[in-house]
């Protein structure tokens, strides 16, 4: 055995750690092991088994927790490629590759000290101190936790190691007793954080004897569980409606037993459906479908850009290509947006795949991820479906990754390690050689030029399925709208006219406003200013229903103000519409029309999502109003009028993506319409009615829209045309934040990057977010490699100034650049 390892642990540090191997362990490449690190126990990947001698002293490691890899070789040179691309650390990548954090307990614990015990002893003598700035109760605390660690005590007056909970329960002491009796050193903390069985149970109800007299209740429960051979989940005989008492009550007559059992792996609780998946393809996807099974067949990389307009059928190409690997006996993944997972999707899976699926979502609990992760590798479920994360599903023999709305931002995480998961996916694939295949109705500006530059096959789905027409889309001019009532309209008289017509005919309307509450600003009119969070330079919105005033970006809340807050003016005013005051006006406009709303207001979980929309599906609402979460993919056959109100307000904003996002929203928002046998209409409200991104969405003209935006990026060297970088400094003082990015601009100043092009310091759009000050740097280059090594010089430069690594956030391939 090698006498070091290096190991990479969760910290925002470049590095991976050296440390000494105990004789008795056998720690493996991509395994866990348990180290000591500061103050603390962690756990880490062990990337290097070596016999090189570091210059400095090494601690050992405290355990080896998995015989084998955790991660295979070629996860662990995706995690290294990660980190090398985004600039983020390798402990924290590996972290986010492997969901298994509920195996791992942190843990505290105590043991008292040689001045503990004198101080027991002299309190026990003598009484309490009459010096003592303690009250008598926080004396008498700590005398119970000296006395309990005391207690049990065998001679080593140190030896008795207690856990923070069972002590703090015993000696009834707060944390704050037990800090300052470690200030005084009558105590000494470890860290006895250790890894332990995350394996999740589940409460069974099990069937002892089915005699005596038993009410109507009582009978039901007996019942059923003598039908299901006398063993059923508790949560099943929950669901029964039954008062709780009656359970307990059998349970205490001894009819009944709860026992725990390991929870069986079906996760998602889902309904089957009640008609088969059908496969009935049209020669589009037919056509489709032959080039991606020749694609996995080849078994090697390519790439594939499924463009299909909404509507097109995208997703029974992809399950039939899916289920073509799995009987070939190989693995496939596939990706969908945060919006797009939910209880029918998973209900469709289970039915293709049966227990060979896997369904990661966000809603899932650390264990359940751990048990999920657990049967990938295992090779139980060789097909995996999940948001983000996913992409590093430890699958064998990978032949097929999808990713599924491609353009889609919820695949971008906006934290450490800030990786694309869609890029990831197919970097994946070709360590893999495997297939990626990018599905979307409104491509990324990047996927579509890949696409063109031959880098991806490009496959069109051009018509929708059973040759539906795409909605026809009449853009509304809102100015002339002004110009003809004589005030700002939330609807227009035209709108207002067609959603009326479609309820007279019991058609279904949808309305998109993205943008939710009641109304985004509070103005006030004497002194001019507006009611901003506390902790962001954001305006706060109000919501009416839950009376109050919230920050979107950190979640404050304030009360609604009846007066200025700077000025005590009385002549405040909430201006501007969000979806909750739309859904109102439309319930004054319709008040005879069922009309729900879905935002992140009135959705909580998936399931919230899915009953507003099964409600609709059912022809049990007329009218549904919402933010973007409408747009998304679903299928709803009723509607055939989609109204948009002011959803260019992104065009307005200072952000090159703007117009890319625009024409997707409104492309996606228009292709709701007419997905039944009655054609769609669109009516587009705008004030930019000029614009090329309100035009061409209006005309369904992808390719002109592309080709036009191609070159306004290409103008101004934005991506795909240069990989760009957002370098964000901040800190909650003013100072430190102007101080450290003037020290990195001077260094971008001083020093020559040939090919990169830098801009700032600039104060961030968001100039204040969640109590941070935030200045900005964007990076421009042709060269992805050049950028790479002008923001690793530059980290070394920060690190060098004693800059704190996080405070300086490093986005490669932002986003957002507010
Ligand atoms: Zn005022
Ligand atoms: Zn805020």
């Amino acid at each position: 055995m090698p006498e070091f390892c290096d190991v990479a642990v969760a910290v925002p540090l470049d590095m991976a750690f050296t440390y000494r191997i105990p004789a008795d362990a056998a720690p493996v490449v991509g395994g866990r092991v348990l180290v000591p690190f500061r103050q603390q126990r962690m756990t880490g990947i062990v990337v290097e088994l070596h016999d090189r001698k570091p210059s400095v002293t090494t601690k050992c490691i405290l355990s080896v927790l998995d015989p084998a890899p955790v991660l295979d070789e070629q996860l662990l040179r995706l995690g290294r490629w990660i980190a090398d691309y985004y600039l983020a650390p390798i402990g924290e990548v590996f972290r986010t590759m492997l969901p298994l954090s509920a195996e791992f307990k942190r843990s505290i614990g105590y043991r008292i000290t040689e001045d503990g015990q004198m101080a027991l002893h002299s309190a026990s003598m003598s009484g309490s101190s009459a010096r003592s700035r303690r009250t008598p109760e926080e004396q008498e605390a700590e005398i119970r936790v000296l006395d309990y660690l005391a207690g049990s005590e065998l001679g080593d007056v140190t030896a008795n190691l207690v856990r923070e909970e069972p002590l703090r329960s015993a000696a009834r002491a707060s944390k704050s007793i037990l800090t300052g009796m470690v200030r005084k050193k009558w105590l000494m903390r470890e860290d006895v954080s250790a890894a332990q069985d995350a394996t999740r149970t589940t409460k069974i109800a099990v069937l002892k004897f089915a005699e005596g007299k038993l009410n109507d209740n009582q009978r039901i429960l007996i019942d059923t569980l003598t039908a299901s051979g006398g063993r059923v989940p508790l949560e099943t005989l929950r669901s029964l409606e039954i008062p709780r008492s009656t359970l307990g009550t059998l349970v205490r007559r001894g009819l009944v037993e709860i026992v725990e059992a390991p929870a069986d792996f079906s996760v998602s609780r889902t309904k089957p459906r009640s008609a088969p998946f059908e496969f009935e393809l049209n020669s589009a996807q037919q056509s489709a479908l032959i080039k991606l099974r020749e694609s996995v067949a080849a078994r090697k990389f390519s790439g594939m850009l499924l463009h299909g307009v909404t509507g097109s059928g995208k997703t029974a190409v992809y399950l039939a290509g899916m289920r073509g690997v799995l009987e070939a006996g190989r693995s496939a993944i596939l990706l969908v947006p945060e919006i797009g997972l939910t209880p029918a999707v998973a209900a469709d899976l289970h039915q293709i795949f049966g227990d060979e699926v896997a369904i990661l979502h966000s809603a899932l609990s650390d264990k359940e991820r751990a048990e999920q992760w657990h049967r990938i590798k295992r090779g139980d479920a060789r097909m995996v479906v999940g948001t983000r994360s996913a992409v590093f599903a430890p699958v064998a023999d990978l032949a097929l990754i999808i990713v599924d709305e491609e353009q889609d931002s919820s695949y971008k995480q906006e934290e450490t390690p800030r990786y694309h998961a869609r890029d990831v996916a197919v970097m994946r694939a070709k360590m893999a050689n495997a297939v990626v295949v990018l599905g979307s109705a409104t491509p990324s500006l990047e996927s579509y030029f890949n696409a063109k530059k031959n880098k991806y096959a490009l496959v069109e789905l051009p018509d929708r399925v059973e040759q539906r027409p795409l909605p026809e889309v009449e853009i509304i001019d809102m100015r002339q709208e002004f110009q003809e009532t004589g005030h700002e309209q939330v609807i227009s008289r035209k709108l207002g006219a067609e959603i009326k017509d479609r309820l007279e005919r019991k058609e279904q309307v949808m309305v998109l406003l993205n943008r939710r509450g009641y109304s985004p600003v509070v103005l006030c009119r004497t002194c001019g200013k507006k009611l901003e969070c506390q902790n962001c330079a954001i305006a706060l919105t109000h919501h009416k229903r839950e009376h109050k005033m919230v920050c979107h970006y950190c979640g404050f809340a304030a009360p609604v103000p009846k007066v200025c807050v700077h000025c005590g003016s009385e002549y405040v005013y909430f201006l501007g519409t969000g979806s909750e005051k739309l859904e109102e006006l439309l319930h004054g406009m319709f008040p005879r029309a069922r009309i729900a709303r879905l935002d992140r207001d009135t959705v909580r979980g998936h399931e919230d999502f899915e009953r507003t929309l099964n409600a609709l599906n059912e022809g049990e609402l007329d009218l549904l109003v919402g933010t973007q979460m409408i747009a998304k993919g679903h299928d709803i056959h009723g509607v055939t009028l989609v109204g948009v109100v002011g959803a260019d307000a992104a065009l307005g904003m200072p952000d090159f993506r703007a117009a890319e996002r625009t024409f997707q929203l409104l492309t996606q928002v228009a292709g709701r319409a007419g997905r039944g046998q009655t054609p769609g209409k669109v009516l587009l409200q705008t004030y930019f009615q000029d614009h090329y991104a309100v035009q061409y969405a209006a005309h369904h003209d992808f390719a002109g829209f592309y080709e036009k935006e191609l070159q306004f990026r290409s103008w101004m060297h934005y991506p795909p045309y240069s990989a760009l970088a957002n370098v964000l400094v901040r800190s909650d003082n003013l100072d430190d934040a102007l101080q450290w990015s003037g020290t990195l601009g001077k260094w971008f100043d001083s020093t020559r990057h040939e090919g990169v092009r830098v801009l700032g310091p600039a104060a961030a759009p968001i100039m204040r977010l969640k109590r941070d000050y935030r200045y900005h740097f964007v990076l421009k280059s042709p060269s992805r490699e050049k950028l790479n090594t002008t923001l690793r010089a530059m980290l070394a430069y920060a690190t060098q100034q004693k800059i704190p690594r996080t405070q300086v956030i490093v986005d490669v391939d932002a986003l957002w650049l507010m």
